[in-house]
């Protein structure tokens, strides 16, 4: 399933039985109009809402985050401790692995069709089919230290990200 055509997006979900609600909507094109690399939480995604005059409550934007995570249109990431990301879910074998500093939790995405192909086969061995594939490493950033996190003016984004 591609996520970034929003008609073949609603065909897909129809046929599963759900509904591209107005309000999930308003959410997918803020997903699907992030700066690469970008990785919102609910507390992130309500204050975006709200800066949008969207009157979506804390407790509703959790359950519908969680919900279009479920539809597949969304992945949940688990990078910082007790705090869960939202990505838009690009499919096998767009799949991509993150490195997360543990001192200031700066989230930086690599592809390694390595490990994407080690998941598909190790799911495959006990006649499952592979839908996501996540691989987090926690690192030290090369200039950061507990009290002196990395200098987030820098995009790092630029310097780290690799395509294949
Ligand atoms: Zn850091
Ligand atoms: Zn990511």
């Amino acid at each position: 399933m591609s996520p970034y055509s929003e008609s073949s997006l609603k065909a897909e979900l129809n046929e599963r039985g759900y509904r591209l609600t107005p309000q999930r909507q308003t959410i997918l094109h803020i997903f699907q109009t992030l700066p690469k690399g970008e990785h919102l939480s609910a507390e992130d995604l309500h204050t975006i809402l709200k800066k949008q005059n969207e009157r979506i409550s804390l407790s509703t934007v959790y359950r519908t985050l969680h919900l279009m995570a479920y539809m597949g249109i969304l992945r949940e990431l688990e990078l910082a401790e007790g705090h869960k990301h939202y990505e838009l879910n690009r499919p096998y074998p767009e799949h991509h692995h993150h490195l997360v500093c543990v001192y200031c939790n700066r989230t930086l995405e690599f592809k390694n069709e390595l490990v994407s192909n080690i998941g598909a086969k190790e799911a495959e061995a006990e006649g499952y089919y592979l839908l996501d594939c996540q691989l987090t490493l926690y690192v030290t950033g090369p200039n950061c230290d507990p009290a002196n996190p990395c200098d987030a003016s820098i995009p790092l984004d630029a310097i780290w990200f690799q395509e294949d």
